[in-house]
């Protein structure tokens, strides 16, 4: 009964011991499409699933879960060449629905041979920006967040997409239903990657960079106001709700993504002041 009080004594005391010295806090929600927001050591190091994350001098970083991702996840927190935390992250996982949406124009579903060079040139200059996104150090996002429209949810993250009757990929952002020319404001402070006023599936499209990687996206607009490498503050007007690319009517389609990983945005309000 002794040596099983003192067992239990020294695990209470080391237990004790291990919160004391943790200094690794996550915000947000560690779901499928979530985003969380990390505070540890400063000067700390980190990786995840033994892969290096970028983290701030101040060891602020982020990590985002894509639409099906690995349900356990190990976070690793070095600092002064020491393992300081090794936090487990359990991956809530979400099922899909299946959204049909029949009357689109053909081609925009099945793209005729002849648009197919631009179609891959338009998606290689998308991603070159996207990509620049990493080099942003400014933690933008640590600035707050609003939604950059309010409206009725016509689409959601994740859902199965069939067009015309045809299996497409899944939809990585919330689709805003609301009428063309409806304003549409930079939902958190950042730098202007990416303009253009008329690609092919998206049509009027900007992406913001909003630090180590993080970015949103806005498409189908009618109407930019913003340029390439323009500062945004959270608030300002950055284009107009438009049906432009494919769209069945006007809708401003919103999305998120950090290194890759495709997020849904509802999970940026972890950023919320
Ligand atoms: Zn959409």
């Amino acid at each position: 009964m002794i040596k099983f009080f003192v067992v239990f004594l020294c695990l209470f005391f080391l237990s004790n011991n291990l919160i004391a010295n943790a200094k690794t806090t996550i915000k947000g929600d560690i779901i499928a499409g979530g985003i969380i927001l990390v505070n540890t050591f400063p000067g700390a190091s980190a990786r995840l699933d033994g892969n290096d994350i970028l983290v701030s001098d101040q060891g602020i970083f982020i990590i985002g879960f894509q639409r099906d991702p690995n349900p356990i996840q190990v976070l690793e927190i070095i600092h002064e060449n020491k393992l300081k935390d090794k936090i487990i992250l359990n991956v809530t996982k979400r099922t899909y629905n299946i959204q049909r949406i029949n009357g689109i124009e053909k081609e925009k579903v099945d793209p005729p041979k002849s648009f197919l060079d631009r179609i891959y040139l338009e998606r290689k200059s998308v991603k070159e920006s996207r990509n620049k996104a990493i080099l942003i150090e400014k933690l933008f996002y640590n600035n707050g967040f609003n939604v950059p429209a309010i409206g009725p949810i016509s689409g959601v993250y994740g859902s199965q997409r069939i067009l015309n009757g045809k299996a497409k990929s899944p939809h990585y952002g919330i689709d805003i239903a609301l009428p063309e020319g409806d304003r549409v404001f930079a939902p958190m402070d950042g730098i202007v990657l990416f303009t253009h006023n008329d690609l092919y599936f998206s049509g009027g499209t900007i992406i913001i960079g909003h630090g180590q990687g993080l970015t949103t996206s806005y498409l189908h607009l009618s109407d930019i106001s913003v340029k390439n490498n323009d500062l945004v503050k959270r608030g300002d007007l950055i284009g107009n709700v438009g049906s432009t690319g494919r769209a069945t009517g006007p809708h401003l389609h919103w999305g998120a993504e950090l290194n890759g990983k495709r997020l849904d945005p509802q999970y940026l309000k972890v950023f919320q002041k």
